[in-house]
């Protein structure tokens, strides 16, 4: 069975380095991931990973309490760069080679972003990981994923959650809710129960119809499944 794409973007959401804290990163969680996207890397999956950085710091919460949004969605961007170099450390130790890029210049510790080096880093079979999201405030990660995905040629955006897939409702609250195999990008946008990734994200792909998967990265092995193209998640496309 050969890998159903060759390149795609993963966007890991900060709360997958959480593991059992509450804050923070968790070298045992950053191990687990690090095992899942090995695995596919291991099958010749070009890999581009972008990480946001929820377990640490995120803008919007911040700005609520006081501090100015711009500035308060700064230090998120600083916070996926701790995270990325979490990620970064936790992948080499099991024998993966990484390259960090970042979208704010921090010579000391990564990479500058550069599209058509973090396309040979790629090709080369390194992991790039995608730090400081878009490098702008007033969005978030999902937004950098959307748009690194498109620059770097990726087949898919693979949307990690700690759900398998969208549902109708929320499946922790109704064990009846069900799981769309396929939905649009419009039912994404609009439909105010349903949380697939932030709107800008979600219409950067739209316009350019870049499909998204969400599936449950915290189910050991589902990486490789969505990669295999199994049916564990939830694709949007244009068609639904
Ligand atoms: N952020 C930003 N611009 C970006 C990416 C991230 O301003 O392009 C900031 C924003 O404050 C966000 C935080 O970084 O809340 C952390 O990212 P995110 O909320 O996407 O983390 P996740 O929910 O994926 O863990």
């Amino acid at each position: 069975m050969e890998p159903k794409y060759k390149r795609v973007l993963l966007k890991i959401g900060g709360e997958a380095l959480l593991g059992d804290r509450q804050y923070g990163i968790s070298p045992q969680a950053c191990t687990d991931v690090a095992t899942q996207i090995k695995e596919v890397h291991d099958l010749g999956v070009q890999i581009g990973l972008v990480i946001g950085a929820g377990n640490i710091f995120r803008g919007i919460s911040a700005s609520k309490n006081g501090i100015e949004r711009a500035t308060a969605d700064y230090m998120g961007m600083l916070a996926t760069v701790m995270n990325a170099l979490a990620m970064q450390d936790a992948l080499e130790k099991i024998g993966a080679e990484t390259r960090v890029q970042t979208a704010i210049e921090m010579r000391a510790v990564a990479e500058s972003f550069i599209r058509r080096k973090a396309i040979r880093h790629m090709e080369k079979g390194r992991i790039v990981i995608l730090a400081a999201g878009t490098g702008n405030p007033y969005v978030t990660t999902d937004s950098g994923a959307s748009l690194r995905a498109l620059e770097l040629n990726c087949e898919i955006v693979l949307k990690a959650t700690k759900v398998d897939g969208v549902y109708d409702k929320d499946p922790m609250e109704h064990p009846d809710a069900k799981r769309f195999k396929t939905m649009t990008y419009v039912d994404a946008v609009t439909n105010p129960d349903i949380n697939v990734m932030d709107a800008s994200g979600i219409s950067l792909c739209m316009d350019n119809n870049m499909p998204i998967y969400v599936f449950n990265l915290f189910e050991p092995g589902n990486l490789k499944r969505a990669i295999m193209g199994e049916d564990i998640g939830t694709l949007v496309t244009a068609k639904g």
